[in-house]
């Protein structure tokens, strides 16, 4: 399923003394099955962009098309519930949104709500605990005597117990330990590979959208400044700290051996994707 925004505008509060415009005619496609990270320094609409991937919020101007449906200014959407079971986000933290007194019934919550019967709820909670790398024996325990990092993949199993066919990720590894996130950042992939699962990471984090991500679109103020590949995004480290993002180390290592030698290095250190 493709998701693709056409000329979004999207001003909080608009028409008010405080409008704000936060997303200023952003447009880009992404094709079902492509792992796409949107980056951009805090403030540059990330997190507003991200609410209108599932009809959250509704651009004041301009579409997004989600699969066969489109959301647009003026209109009322009916059953908003089909978009937003076909996209589902993983917020910041989503371990504070866990509330029940049972994993199984954490998991379980989303699908339910969304008319799944509690049989089939119950077969993706066995399912899901164990593709998040959970073992399927605590299903019955409350959520709240796990550790932060096991609490975060059973809530992000409740999202994959919806069985999105996009999957949208708001810095899923913020507050994690180096190794807690690779780890989570392979597993993402993993599914990402293996169900061709569209997978859009919102991150501030160039590493990980230089590790794992097809595309790359940054965001500045509002607008998209760039759409490529990784190896094309670090091609011009110039321009990355003029958008505030922080040069990755292997871009850093790469200038610094220009400067000690005189010789061009260019793309040798930006082979990762090759
Ligand atoms: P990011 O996620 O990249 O940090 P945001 O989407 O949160 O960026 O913010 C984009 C712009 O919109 C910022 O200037 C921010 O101050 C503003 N903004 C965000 N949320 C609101 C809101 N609820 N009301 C008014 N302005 C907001």
């Amino acid at each position: 399923m493709d998701v693709s925004l056409q000329q979004v505008e999207y001003r909080y509060a608009a028409g008010s003394p405080f409008e704000k415009k936060a997303i200023r005619g952003v447009t880009f496609t992404i094709p079902s099955g492509q792992y796409v990270a949107i980056i951009g320094h805090t403030g540059s609409g990330k997190s507003t962009l991200l609410q209108h991937l599932n009809a959250l919020l509704k651009p004041t101007s301009g579409s997004v098309v989600i699969g066969d449906r489109t959301v647009k200014a003026g209109r009322k959407e009916k059953d908003l519930k089909s978009i937003r079971q076909k996209v589902g986000i993983v917020f910041q933290f989503p371990e504070q949104q866990l509330f029940e007194e049972s994993i199984l019934k954490d998991i379980c919550y989303g699908p339910m709500n969304f008319g799944v019967s509690e049989e089939e709820a119950k077969e993706r909670a066995a399912y899901w605990i164990e593709e998040v790398g959970l073992s399927k024996d605590i299903l019955d325990q409350s959520p709240f005597d796990l550790s932060g990092g096991q609490m975060r993949r059973v809530a992000i199993a409740g999202v994959l117990a919806m069985q999105p066919d996009v999957l949208v990720l708001d810095e899923p590894t913020a507050g994690l330990d180096p190794r807690g996130r690779k780890e989570m950042m392979d597993m993402f992939y993993r599914l990402h590979k293996e169900r061709k699962l569209t997978t859009i990471l919102v991150t501030h984090s160039m590493e990980d959208a230089a590790a794992y991500a097809d595309k790359i679109v940054v965001l500045h103020k509002g607008k998209k400044v760039h759409e490529g590949t990784p190896k094309e995004l670090f091609s011009d480290a110039d321009r990355l700290a003029e958008w505030g993002l922080g040069v990755p180390e292997v871009v850093q290592f790469q200038r610094m051996l220009e400067q000690k030698t005189g010789r061009t290095f260019s793309g040798v250190c930006l082979t990762m994707d090759e």
